[in-house]
């Protein structure tokens, strides 16, 4: 979106960048993005990033702005700006719930949210990340107890890490693709570390994007994503969504990704002034 004369997850001459998946990523003369953000993006892209720190306020084109951690992967951040007739929050991608690999979501009040909906249906609605990893360690266990080899398929950047750490926690060492690994390096920069990979891992990670070797009828083969078999997710679940809504307590919300339409129809039912924007979607200040 564009935001008066700045760009929010789009390319403008004064871009923010959330966070560092490639459906996100942006160009423009200065990219606004965290460390973590800027080091993970620079694994696939150029570009000339100023580095901005949660809770600094800065300006962002005319505008001041702050970040907050925004929980859906490491260096993950939403972002206030302060207009002359109102304040606009945007979620970039986000979790209400803490991942081990992710900082603690924040959410301030706001006039305006603009919030992503990837899951703004209440037909999504996933376990606690503590419960979908009790599940996870229990179907490793469950292969390994049978001498099967137990292969996770994972999104390499975010997701890859945090079913690792994960594994780390509980005691299980794993095989990891390239990409993933090299992911896994900037994470331990910023303090994130592993002690679990290993070529001959207890457990397989490949790519979501692989297709799976045996058939897919492989009792020990899982995909790990909220359009998955086992759904830890690091996007917020729809209920996850509502409280960061109310949290916010806009006068106006725009949706944007996913069941954007839905998202804000819902909204609408529930006395909100909600509409879907797509993200190419330009909002001139006065809109707000
Ligand atoms: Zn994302």
């Amino acid at each position: 979106m564009i935001v008066g004369n700045v760009g929010l997850d789009s390319s403008a001459r004064f871009a923010f960048q959330s966070h560092a998946h490639t459906d996100h990523f942006v160009s423009g003369e200065i990219i606004f993005a965290t460390r973590p953000t800027k080091f993970l993006s620079h694994l696939r892209k150029g570009g000339f990033y100023r580095e901005v720190r949660f809770g600094r306020r800065f300006y962002l084109g005319d505008f001041k702005a702050r970040l907050y951690p925004a929980g859906h992967m490491l260096g993950s951040a939403g972002i206030k700006l302060w207009l002359d007739n109102g304040t606009v929050f945007y979620t970039g991608d986000t979790k209400w719930f803490r991942l081990r690999t992710a900082e603690k979501s924040r959410f301030p009040r706001a006039d305006v949210l603009i919030i992503e909906a990837t899951f703004g249906v209440p037909s999504f609605t996933f376990p606690s990340p503590r419960e979908a990893e009790k599940r996870l360690v229990a179907f490793v266990e469950e292969a390994l107890d049978r001498g099967k080899r137990p292969v996770l398929y994972v999104n390499q950047t975010g997701k890859a890490q945090e079913v690792m750490k994960i594994l780390d926690v509980h005691g299980y060492t794993v095989k990891v693709p390239r990409e993933a690994l090299k992911v896994a390096r900037v994470y331990s920069k910023f303090g994130v570390s592993f002690d679990n990979v290993s070529p001959d891992g207890d457990v397989v990670l490949r790519s979501h994007r692989s297709p799976r070797v045996e058939n897919s009828l492989s009792p020990w083969e899982l995909t790990v994503s909220g359009f998955g078999d086992l759904k830890l997710s690091n996007h917020a679940d729809f209920w996850e969504l509502m409280r960061i809504v109310e949290k916010v307590d806009p006068e106006r919300v725009f949706t944007v990704y996913g069941f954007a339409r839905e998202f804000a129809r819902i909204l609408r039912g529930l006395g909100y002034d909600a509409r879907p924007l797509s993200r190419d979607s330009a909002l001139r200040s006065a809109d707000i």
